[in-house]
């Protein structure tokens, strides 16, 4: 297909599996070169080889994105290989459930880790080379894409660490959108009801009995390439429009 990312390159986070990998399948078809990153370098591997058969560009990073030192080289990986960045979907992402009293302090600290941190570092590294993507063309326009979820919208019991890190997703793109949007970064958050994916097979089994199951044994739940459509809609608007917030439910997801 062709279509105006062609040129470009887009580095996704958490490509191994999910949004993710339906993201960088979704932006390679659109023709930009796909940087995958995530700690399954087998599973980038086979997205790789998959894009590059349907005739795309991509390029396996492995990385765990909550060390500094990991996420910067795989910023600096990426523009080394591929000459450029145009394109930040900060995708991967953590969802640990359960209530606060008693709760395992380590799970939050691997939530905070990825969701938050993994976030800022990625966000940081990329800047200097979107800034000048948007200078330089070839479409003058670059743009982040971070990955929130309807938990940064709306809170729910059991939800409590989940939703600071979403709701700290919201607050720190508007703020980052307002800095370089003259610049002609376009900064935006996609947040997504529930989709179809491994998110919730990381919690403890009483957590999947009791919060995740029921819900996605009676909802007919958002598949990964619903949401890598969204993406794909907010990062190809002409150069004058920028989509800051794009909300995406099952639509019987009450
Ligand atoms: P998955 O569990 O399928 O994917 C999560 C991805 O994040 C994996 O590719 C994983 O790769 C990557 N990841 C996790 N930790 C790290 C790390 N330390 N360094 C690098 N990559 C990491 O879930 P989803 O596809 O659902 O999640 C993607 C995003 O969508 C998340 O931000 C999530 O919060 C959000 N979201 C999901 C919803 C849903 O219902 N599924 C709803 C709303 C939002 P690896 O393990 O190989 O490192």
């Amino acid at each position: 297909m062709a279509t105006n990312l062609t040129g470009t390159v887009a580095l996704v986070t958490g490509a191994s599996s999910g949004i993710g990998a339906a993201t960088a399948r979704e932006l390679a078809e659109h023709g930009a070169s796909v940087a995958l990153v995530a700690r399954r370098k087998d599973r980038l591997d086979e997205l790789a080889v998959e894009i590059q058969k349907a005739g795309g560009s991509a390029l396996v990073v492995e990385a765990d994105i909550t060390d500094r030192t990991q996420a910067e080289a795989a910023v600096q990986q990426t523009v080394e290989h591929f000459g450029r960045l145009d394109t930040l979907v900060n995708n991967a992402g953590l969802m640990l459930l359960g209530p606060v009293v008693g709760a395992d302090v380590e799970e939050w600290e691997r939530m905070l880790a990825v969701n938050v941190q993994g976030l800022l570092y990625t966000t940081r590294a990329a800047l200097p080379h979107l800034l000048r993507a948007a200078e330089e063309g070839p479409r003058r326009v670059a743009d982040i894409v971070n990955i929130s979820s309807i938990a940064g919208r709306v809170a729910w019991n059991g939800y409590g660490v989940y939703n600071l890190t979403k709701f700290g997703v919201n607050g720190f793109t508007e703020s980052l959108r307002q800095e370089v949007t003259q610049r002609h970064v376009r900064v935006g958050v996609l947040e997504p009801g529930g989709v179809d994916t491994e998110l919730g097979s990381h919690n403890k089994a009483e957590v999947r009995d009791a919060m995740i199951n029921p819900f996605y044994e009676t909802t007919e739940v958002l598949r990964p390439e619903d949401i890598a459509d969204g993406v794909a809609y907010m990062v190809t608007r002409p150069r004058h429009a920028s989509v800051g917030e794009l909300w995406i439910m099952p639509t019987d997801q009450a």
